[in-house]
């Protein structure tokens, strides 16, 4: 009996059960040794290893589906892998190779395909990469050793209560990271939020916040952010102050084949009022993949978007979206990788 059928994602929260096997690779002396796996469990670590005291960590984060007829599916994986590998070096950790860090991805999806939920649930990946040298001096250099090792965890909704709209709070003083390190996706820049995530809920009972520091809109804490009407699609340009989903690119992608017109460009807070009133704003992410935003609180005002509920552009390409994850609908782009 696999958890798979036992597991209902809906019960419990995202993240928080794993698949009982991990693919780990260790570096030292300038080389990665070969991947291996083995059980879900603790990892050996010296408590001066670089990682705990200087950060130098960064992660990934995508899914694989299993479809009605059993086989199993990652998607959009070498982007994934190229994205790992740009936070790496912006983070001066050992670049692990793409092919390596892929086949440890597809061979742990395969292991773990017994423990995938059924669609619309997903096994959730998450590469991480973490520096291990044991040395509490080396604060001014990279650390010469590293771990890398892929969880799988089965997921369902990543907000509770699934396709409920969410309330976002608008921060515009203060940024989510620094301007250059947007891009990359490291703990850090969650611990820089954190504070900001967890007064907004305790104060405003928000699900999450939008940071657009001096007014310039540009994602939440852990999604990037979208405005849409019934034909146009409006993001902010690619910069390296945010994240460069991947759910944002296939979801642009997807808006432009359905006839679109996709306005990638800044904008600022007061643009973002306006078209909620008639418009519809959403969030886009691996984890949340398109969710709609029933209510901004910004400055204490509350501003409700569009009728307040979920709006039926984002319902479209969110289904576009999850129809060709599922095998429903084909596949142009070649986003899909079917695991043997
Ligand atoms: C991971 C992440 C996203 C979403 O990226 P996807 O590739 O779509 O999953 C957006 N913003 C932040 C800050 C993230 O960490």
């Amino acid at each position: 009996m696999s958890t798979a059928q036992q597991f209902d994602p809906a019960a419990v929260p995202f993240g928080t059960v794993f698949a009982p096997r991990m693919a780990v690779a260790w570096y030292a002396d300038g080389a990665w040794s070969s991947p291996e796996m083995r059980d879900t469990g603790a990892l050996e670590l010296h408590p001066g290893a670089h990682v705990l005291h200087y950060a130098s960590t960064c992660f990934e984060g995508l899914k694989a589906f299993r479809w009605r007829d059993g086989n199993v599916h990652t998607f959009r994986l070498d982007r994934h892998v190229a994205r790992m590998q740009k936070s790496a070096e912006l983070l001066c950790l050992p670049v692990p190779e793409a092919s390596t860090l892929e086949r440890m991805v597809v061979e742990l999806a395969a292991e773990c395909a017994g423990e995938i939920p059924e669609l619309p649930g997903a096994l959730y990946l998450r590469p991480t990469l973490i520096g291990t040298e044991v040395n509490i001096g080396a604060a001014g250099s990279a650390t010469a050793e590293a771990c890398l090792y892929v969880l799988a965890s089965p997921v369902g909704d990543y907000f509770r209560g699934g396709l409920r709209p969410l309330r976002v709070l608008i921060e515009d003083q203060h940024p989510r990271t620094t301007p250059e390190f947007g891009m990359a996706k490291t703990g850090g820049n969650y611990a820089a939020a954190l504070r900001h995530v967890i007064r907004a809920r305790a104060d405003h009972d928000a699900d999450t916040v939008l940071f657009c520091p001096g007014g310039d809109v540009q994602e939440t804490g852990a999604s990037n952010f979208l405005l849409l009407n019934d034909t146009e699609v409006l993001t902010k340009a690619l910069d390296p102050s945010f994240l460069h989903g991947v759910t944002r690119d296939s979801i642009l992608t997807l808006a432009r084949d359905l006839g679109y017109a996709v306005a990638e460009r800044d904008f600022t807070v007061d643009e973002l009022l306006e078209w909620s009133r008639t418009g519809e704003a959403a969030l886009s992410g691996t984890a949340a993949v398109l969710a709609g935003v029933g209510t901004f609180v910004h400055r204490d005002h509350l501003h409700v978007v569009g009728s307040g509920n979920v709006g039926r552009n984002t319902l479209r390409l969110r289904k576009a979206l999850t129809d060709v994850q599922s095998g429903r609908t084909p596949d142009p782009y070649g986003w899909l990788r079917r695991v043997e």
